[in-house]
């Protein structure tokens, strides 16, 4: 034994010295802990904030829905197969798609997508809004950059590598919409939820694949982040057409393409730029293709009979009970039933069969006055077919679409 474990053992009048003075410490400190407050008179800084007032709730009525597909690779991207841009816009047209964004892998041109995707003499439309963007492609997975005009991509490639706030700070520079891809799946998206504007909770038309990416979507509404969920197909592959070769992929051009899912935003005008902002509010909603019926979902808040907001909305609950509507409009498969599955918070709330021809439901809830609360929908039911795609509703199953949240107290500054 060496002299100084013999110096601190019990006994040793240096031990006792030191453990005296330690328990005097020890005394004054809870003295003064039990004369100046209780454990319940604690409170968390951090606690999250009951707005006092918020932004007020933009127009029901003044608006378009406008349908579009926000993933889509062209023959910029490499392992793409008889994929053009002139062949994906033409599909687009025929099937009455509104916008587009065309989202080429960056690293197959070294981000570079400025003078590739963007540059080709393909890159325009008559009749189809067509938004820049790329899938930002890297080693922490994937995520999709959307904006109205043209923007320094190769700076978002090139910050890739970098800490989060680094790579947060350059988005912002940017003026871009960032969201989350396949957030579950091969190449999840890795980086922090703070920096996107939305996640992508419907990718291709294999729905049954989601579940998770629902689950992550729930998580980071139920954290207080007002975050849209939006759809992509994620197609690759076009048909071959004139000298064209199939290749091994060539198959699910009939499976997964433009519009599997289809992405609605109630946008205030028909421009680029207010897709995006409808993007970011979250007037948006996801069907299986762009025939199936679209979910809209309302809610009256000052019981006057008339609906006040829309899903994306976010407002202060007054503690009086509120009244949802929820409507499948479009067209919906004659002489059948949907069912309408409610989600407060992260879990069911209710369920509720719909049918005819303007399929709609109203239930009657009272959001709490204090804290967050969000209400979503999803709707199952028979298909609609997509004749251009036709093997995609074996694939979406009865999946028919999704809302976005109506929010009740969330902190827009959170
Ligand atoms: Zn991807
Ligand atoms: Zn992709």
């Amino acid at each position: 034994m060496n002299s100084f474990l013999q110096k601190s053992l019990p006994g040793n009048p240096l031990f006792k010295g030191i453990a005296g003075t330690a328990l005097a410490i020890f005394l004054a400190y809870s003295g003064s802990y039990a004369q100046s407050q209780s454990p319940s008179a604690h409170s968390n800084p951090w606690a999250p904030v009951t707005p006092e007032v918020l932004p007020p709730i933009a127009s029901l009525s003044k608006g378009v829905w406008l349908k579009g597909e926000l993933h889509v690779h062209s023959r910029h991207s490499k392992e793409s197969f008889n994929n053009s841009i002139a062949k994906i816009l033409s599909f687009s047209k025929a099937v009455g798609i509104d916008y587009i964004c065309i989202t080429d892998h960056d690293n197959h041109v070294n981000g570079d997508v400025a003078h590739n995707t963007w540059a080709d003499p393909e890159f325009k439309s008559d009749s189809i809004l067509l938004l820049y963007g790329a899938e930002w492609t890297t080693v922490r997975g994937h995520g999709n950059a959307f904006s109205a005009k043209p923007y320094d991509h190769q700076r978002l490639y090139d910050v890739r590598d970098q800490r989060d706030v680094v790579v947060g700070a350059v988005k912002k520079e940017l003026g871009i919409h960032l969201s989350a891809n396949h957030p579950s799946g091969k190449d999840h998206f890795g980086y922090s939820y703070d920096m996107v504007n939305s996640i992508e909770v419907w990718n291709s038309a294999i729905w049954s694949k989601n579940a998770k990416a629902i689950m992550i979507w729930d998580d980071m509404l139920s954290s207080g982040r007002k975050l849209t969920g939006r759809g992509g197909s994620d197609a690759h592959h076009g048909t071959p057409e004139g000298t064209e070769q199939p290749s091994k992929n060539t198959y699910q051009a009939k499976a997964n393409y433009v519009g599997t899912p289809t992405t609605w935003v109630f946008a205030t005008a028909r421009t680029s730029q207010a897709v995006i902002d409808a993007l970011t509010n979250g007037r948006v909603c996801i069907s299986s293709n762009p025939y199936a019926p679209r979910v809209e979902f309302y809610a009256d808040i000052d019981q006057d009979g008339k609906m006040d907001m829309m899903m994306g909305d976010n407002t202060k609950a007054t503690g009086k009970p509120a009244k949802f509507q929820v409507k499948l409009t479009g067209k919906t498969v004659s002489d059948s039933t949907y069912t309408v599955n409610v989600i407060k918070n992260g879990d069911k709330f209710g369920t509720y069969q719909v049918s005819g021809k303007i399929a709609s439901v109203e239930f009657t809830d009272t959001p709490q006055a204090q804290g967050r609360s969000y209400y979503r929908i999803e709707v199952q039911g028979p298909s609609t077919p997509y004749p251009q795609v036709p093997d995609s509703i074996a694939l979406s199953g009865n999946m028919v679409g999704l809302s976005n949240p109506i929010y009740f107290n969330f902190d827009p500054n959170f």
